[in-house]
């Protein structure tokens, strides 16, 4: 019994030995304090409006020191999936990254969060005759946009900030930089940063867009029309049947994740390709199956795929699906941009190569 209370109390002595001097042993790294979401003290940018007259272009002037808004759909990163960092405009702070960004359909580059919250500052914004909150880089201070909470997983956040305010790195010269290495290497580097695009017409294009959406490897998808001859035709005019344009879906894929190979058996999944001129119960040349191929080898990889369809016998009529190179693409009206996500909250669908079933 003694001998249990002295060990006892000899751990009880240790222990607290150990925790007052625990701190002295252990500084917290600025990685940690990060992780836990502390702000740490950064090395400010400043400078006067004359000087960042001098450094910024008009736009940037007036978006990032006067608090302004770049057009929807106008900023150069709106429809960019490059791999890489975007960094601020203003003092080339990294701010966010690829991995992170994703296509909310508003108009401005959207991502869930950024690479480090110390990167930037929150504040309370009562324009407009609402409460936002705006976000701005913490080192020189730079507008960036909003961050609202109508975001994807994991965070649920969605910060909406102007092009104009970033400069993106690509992925592969931040690995130049480090590396200098070997050609081969750089090659894997530039291919891991590549994206590429592929454009399908199946008929009603709601459904079309819905679909290639599920499937993963698949960045982002656009609504609209192509292969006529009418400049920017709106829904109205491509209906009529006399602009000779399709209704079609531009996809931006990752090719690390997906072949184009893939993408083609995707899209014979998800219509019949033997209906001339139709889909279903969507009747006319814009319901038309083709496929719009960007390169050579997009186009070759169309012709083998239809020469093995036809001779596997999954269908009893031929294949009617034309061949054409990508032309002229005009993105349909917003309300027409992921129809079935924008009415359907949460529905998801289920796809395979084979067919697709929208609930
Ligand atoms: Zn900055």
């Amino acid at each position: 019994m003694k001998r249990n209370i002295i060990l006892g109390l000899t751990i009880l002595v240790v222990l607290i030995a150990y925790l007052s001097l625990k701190p002295a042993f252990k500084q917290e790294s600025k990685d940690e304090k990060s992780a836990k979401g502390e702000k740490i003290m950064i090395e400010k940018v400043e400078k006067t409006d004359k000087e960042w007259k001098k450094v910024l272009t008009p736009m940037q002037y007036r978006i990032m020191r006067k608090r302004g808004t770049e057009i929807a759909f106008s900023g150069i990163y709106n429809d960019h999936y490059e791999k890489g960092i975007y960094k601020c405009a203003g003092c080339g702070t990294p701010l966010f990254s690829s991995e992170t960004k994703y296509d909310h359909g508003t108009g401005w580059p959207s991502f869930t969060g950024p690479v480090n919250e110390n990167h930037i500052d929150y504040y309370d914004d009562f324009s407009h005759l609402m409460h936002r909150t705006e976000v701005r880089c913490a080192v020189c201070g730079a507008h960036l946009g909003h961050v609202f909470d109508d975001g994807p997983e994991p965070t649920h956040k969605h910060y909406c900030i102007n092009s104009a305010s970033l400069d993106f790195k690509p992925a592969e010269s931040d690995y130049k930089a480090q590396a200098g290495s070997s050609q081969k290497s750089e090659e894997k580097a530039v291919k891991a940063a590549k994206t590429e695009e592929a454009i399908f017409a199946a008929g009603c294009f709601w459904g079309v867009e819905h679909k290639f959406r599920q499937i993963p490897g698949v960045l982002n998808t656009k609504v609209g029309y192509t292969g006529g001859h009418v400049k920017n035709p709106s829904y109205r005019q491509v209906c009529t049947d006399k602009t000779g344009h399709a209704e079609a879906v531009k996809i931006i894929f990752d090719p690390s994740q997906i072949s184009y190979e893939k993408l083609l058996e995707y899209f014979f999944g998800f219509h019949d390709p033997t209906q001339l001129n139709r889909q279903g119960f969507d009747v006319g040349r814009q319901y038309r199956s083709t496929i719009f191929y960007n390169s050579e080898e997009q186009k070759e990889t169309a012709e083998k795929m239809i020469k093995q369809l036809e001779e596997s016998g999954r269908y009893s009529r031929p294949i009617v699906t034309e061949i054409v190179p990508a032309s002229d693409f005009y993105r349909a009206e917003e309300y027409h941009q992921r129809y079935y996500e924008k009415r359907i909250k949460g529905n998801k669908g289920k796809c395979s190569p084979v067919g697709c079933e929208i609930k």
